[in-house]
This record gives structure tokens, sequence and C-alpha cells, in this order.
């Protein structure tokens, strides 16, 4: 069986910014690759005709045309609010539902820690935290959340977890081959580049070329890598 990796994001979007790179180098190598999106996204614009049902169809529809981009299998699509995520119990269950679905070898996810420099967006925070204590030790063990053994749902162990945004990254990931299709699945958000009014393309590449620095590279992504004991 392939190497799989799963990607837990708060936004469509996120991943992208995250980690599109690096799944673009590793489908290229033969690693299956999903998305599970947590929010729906429905309040990412400033536009006063968008709506949030509009909103919504439109960013599902971007994500999933980025992801075909990156080389990623599929995306799930949770559902939740945009900006109401909460660290409880449901959404911890969903979350290990997905872990023991997909059984990733590599879990991405957003750095839980507030950050100091700059602003990080709460469900950033919390996309990441209950996604960690989702794979370290609930979906591992088999007495947390048994009613998903009767949904053929069995433990599932995640060996390493990968936290994109974090202001101490201690990897980066050379993504010199893939910086173009990086850049490429970010444009497909047309309803958040519009609002920013930006070149998001030299804006990457220069957050990927300080990264690439790191490891002499041209361009890479920064994570903060946390093995899981066995
Ligand atoms: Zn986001």
């Amino acid at each position: 069986m392939p190497d799989r990796a799963l990607a837990i994001a708060a936004h469509p979007d996120d991943v992208d910014f995250g980690a599109a790179g690096t799944f673009a180098l590793w489908a290229k190598q033969g690693w299956e690759v999903f998305y599970v999106i947590c929010t729906r996204g429905d309040k990412g614009s400033s536009d006063p005709e968008m709506t949030p049902e509009r909103l919504t169809i439109l960013r599902e529809q971007e994500q999933r045309a980025a992801a075909r981009v990156a080389g990623a299998q599929d995306v799930l699509f949770l559902g939740l609010p945009d900006g109401g995520l909460e660290d409880t119990t449901d959404f911890r269950r969903e979350l290990v539902r997905c872990i023991r679905r997909f059984r990733p070898r590599a879990l991405f996810t957003s750095e839980p820690l507030p950050h100091r420099q700059r602003v990080w967006h709460r469900d950033h925070r919390i996309t990441g935290l209950v996604a960690c204590d989702a794979a370290f030790p609930y979906a591992r063990d088999r007495l947390h959340f048994s009613e998903l053994l009767a949904e053929s749902l069995q433990p599932h162990k995640v060996a390493d977890v990968y936290l994109w945004g974090s202001e101490e990254p201690n990897t980066f990931i050379d993504i010199t081959q893939t910086i173009d299709v990086k850049i490429r699945a970010l444009r497909c958000h047309v309803s958040q580049l519009n609002s920013r009014r930006d070149d998001v393309g030299q804006r990457i590449r220069e957050r990927c070329a300080e990264a690439g620095r790191q490891i002499g590279a041209a361009y890479a992504e920064a994570f903060r890598h946390i093995e899981i004991p066995a």
C-alpha cells in the first residue's frame, strides 16, 4: 500500500498556503494525499454582494480544483461554521473518524500554538490542537470513541505530524521542483485573491525562498515536525 498523507485544515486554501508544494512533490513520488477541510470558509469575503451560501459553494469548488492541481486524491468537507470551531468532544470524534478512515502515515495540520509575532486565526489554532489530540492518543486507542468500531473504523497510529504556520519550524522540505504547482493551486482560490488584491505568486516565492535558505534550496515549505513514538 502506498504511503498516505492527510491534511486537516480549518479553511479552504490553508492546505495550499501550508503544504501544497510538499504534496505535489510527494504525490509524484507515489504518495496518496487526502484533505479534510473543517469549515465552510463562508466568512472569507469582503464583497458586499457575497452571501455565505454562495461563498460556501465557490470555496468548495476552488479547493477541489486546487487539490487536483497538487495531485491530491480527494477532499472531504466537514461543513462546520467558519470562525466557529471549538475544542469539543464532537469535533475531536469527527477528526478521529477522519484519521481512522484515511489511515495516514503523516498528518499535516496547522500550528496549534498561539503566535507571538503575528496574528494567527483562532480556527487555525483550534484545528491544529484538536487534530493533534485526535492523532494522539484518541485515534490510536481502540477504547476511545469505541462507537466508531461499529462503522468498521479500526484504531490507527499516525507516525508523523507536520505543522504548517509555525513560528518555530524544525523541518524544511525542498519544493523547488513544485513551487509553480503550489502557486497554481493557490491561484485556484479566486474568491480569496480578489479580496486581497496582491500577487500571491510573488508573496509565496518570497516566503518559500526564505524557508529554502535554511537548507540551501531555492524554495522550501517550513513545518514543525513531531514524531509520535511507536
Ligand atoms: Zn485559514
